[in-house]
């Protein structure tokens, strides 16, 4: 099988691995405008993974992480807060760690961000923000980087975990914009983009067509999706 990659608006992917394992990458489809009705029944999952705080990534996680019966990982504030909110079966994590689950192995790595949600009006800090690398069965491995700027350390992400699929924001604003993306990919060596975190309100401004103009003549492709559609 090959991996399948369906885009559920803003940070929100569905990925099916190689082995056939159903993963969900940062669950927000209540009030997300970009989420497409497909998001709404998704059933069973096997692992949510959760790359920060910000309700926009967090949104429906204890409530699809309590009807998917999946695993939920999380930065370990993170999961803490998740675990006070009703959510079971939910690891807490920090960057430089790798869980082996599922036959994958999942690395959480640094991301330059910050990762909060807020509680009758008042901000509550949970800890840092993270990306992951996920190396599937067969060896493939893609980076998910969540919401972060552009830094240095992704040639060392790069040159130790080698991925050749890379999920960066390109909207702008709270994270990277299409030339930091596009510089991201030359640290990462990676042979394919996945834009995401753009076009969801006015404010993210970043464009796929931005990206590409400044990744194509470097023979990096930009897997560019619609809400709802699924590349495999
Ligand atoms: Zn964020």
């Amino acid at each position: 099988m090959a991996l399948s990659i369906t885009w559920l608006g803003h940070a929100t992917f569905l990925l099916r691995s190689p082995g056939g394992k159903t993963i969900l990458f940062d669950p927000w489809v209540t009030g997300n405008p970009a989420s497409p009705e497909s998001a709404k029944k998704l059933g069973p999952l096997d692992l949510i993974l959760i790359t920060h705080g910000h309700s926009d990534h967090t949104g429906d996680a204890v409530a699809i992480g309590r009807s998917s019966g999946a695993q939920t990982v999380a930065p370990f504030e993170t999961a803490q807060w998740l675990g006070s909110k009703g959510l079971q079966n939910v690891t807490g994590m920090n960057p430089g760690g790798t869980l082996h689950a599922l036959g994958l192995s999942i690395t959480m790595v640094p991301a330059v961000h910050s990762s909060s949600v807020e509680e009758d009006g008042k901000i509550i800090y949970l800890g840092v923000a993270t990306g992951y690398v996920v190396r599937f069965e067969d060896g493939l491995t893609i980076y998910f980087a969540g919401d972060t700027s552009i830094f240095g350390d992704m040639r060392l992400i790069g040159e130790m975990y080698q991925p050749s699929i890379a999920f960066l924001p390109i909207g702008d604003l709270y994270t990277m914009g299409p030339d930091q993306a596009a510089k991201a990919c030359e640290l990462l060596g990676v042979t394919q983009v996945v834009p995401m975190h753009y076009g969801t309100f006015p404010a993210l401004t970043g464009t796929p067509a931005k990206l590409r103009e400044l990744v194509e003549p470097k023979g990096i492709q930009v897997l560019e999706l619609t809400p709802g559609e699924t590349a495999s």
